[in-house]
């Protein structure tokens, strides 16, 4: 049975989609089976495992309004080494559509259980707000990675994610938890971001994953390239902590 889990947090460019290929294509390395589900209209996880999303018939779209199922509607990404139920401009719609319909917030959860047995790992790529589809994401997870930048107003902005993640936990789906927060594109040159990340660790404590991501330049190109950094360049810092947080993530989930 797969473990899913929703990487998430309400503001854009803070490293979600980064962080979704590059810990798919690091725990396809090491030998586990994952399922990409890119959730945000923008298609940067699906471009960026290498899966042309303009050429997609069938998409998350489709998916959440219950006109394929997932085993129609993934691809396969033989370069990232994992499956990826893509997304594309036509999910902007979506949201609107599916404030209509029944069990709206509970249509992905649905559509996972049908190829549970299929991976090991369920990485879900949120686009960067609270809404409709992330609640889906929200609904379908055992947890959550909230990957953050050590910035100054870092802590601020998580106490809308984890106040929604609370409600969803003791309304729709009890298994709901943050299993960690990624530090991401780490300067350890800065020292701010060094006091961020000290008072990261004294207020989430466990929560807070060992694994740090640099900043990597070779994990902003590998996008244009459609590849995670991951496969693009093993040998890069920021590839290899992606590989280590793999690893971390593995442990987590057999703890959990
Ligand atoms: P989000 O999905 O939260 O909007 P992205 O993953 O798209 O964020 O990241 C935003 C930008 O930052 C992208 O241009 C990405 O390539 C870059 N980026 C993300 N993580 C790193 C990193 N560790 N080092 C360098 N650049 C990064
Ligand atoms: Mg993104």
């Amino acid at each position: 049975m797969a473990k899913i889990f929703c990487v998430a947090n309400q503001k854009g460019g803070v490293g979600k989609t980064t962080t979704t290929v590059n810990l798919a294509a690091g725990l396809a390395q090491v030998g586990q089976r994952v399922l990409v589900v890119d959730l945000d209209p923008q298609g940067n996880a699906t471009m960026g495992s290498g899966i042309d999303k303009r050429a997609l018939e069938l998409t998350v779209y489709d998916v959440l309004l219950e006109s394929a199922t997932i085993a129609e509607a993934r691809a396969r990404s033989e370069k990232a080494g994992y499956d990826v139920l893509g997304a594309n401009r036509e999910l902007a719609g979506a949201e609107v559509e599916l404030v209509e319909l029944e069990r709206r917030e509970r249509r992905l959860k649905a559509a996972l259980a049908a190829v549970a047995d299929d991976y090991d790992f369920v990485l879900i790529d949120c686009p960067p707000s609270l809404s409709m589809l992330t609640l889906n994401g929200l609904c379908s997870a055992h947890g959550v990675v909230v990957p953050m930048q050590c910035e100054y107003f870092a802590l601020e902005g998580l106490s809308d994610l984890v106040n929604t993640i609370k409600q969803v936990h003791a309304n729709l789906n009890p298994d709901l938890q943050i299993i960690g927060l990624l530090r991401v594109m780490f300067d350890p040159r800065i020292t701010l971001q060094q006091q961020v990340s000290e008072q990261l660790k004294s207020h989430f404590g466990e929560k807070v994953f060992d694994t740090v991501i640099p900043r990597n330049v070779r994990l902003a190109e590998a996008p244009s390239y459609g590849l995670p950094g991951v496969v693009f360049d093993p040998a890069s810092k920021g590839a290899q902590s992606f590989v280590d947080f793999a690893r971390e993530m593995v442990r987590r989930v057999t703890t959990m």
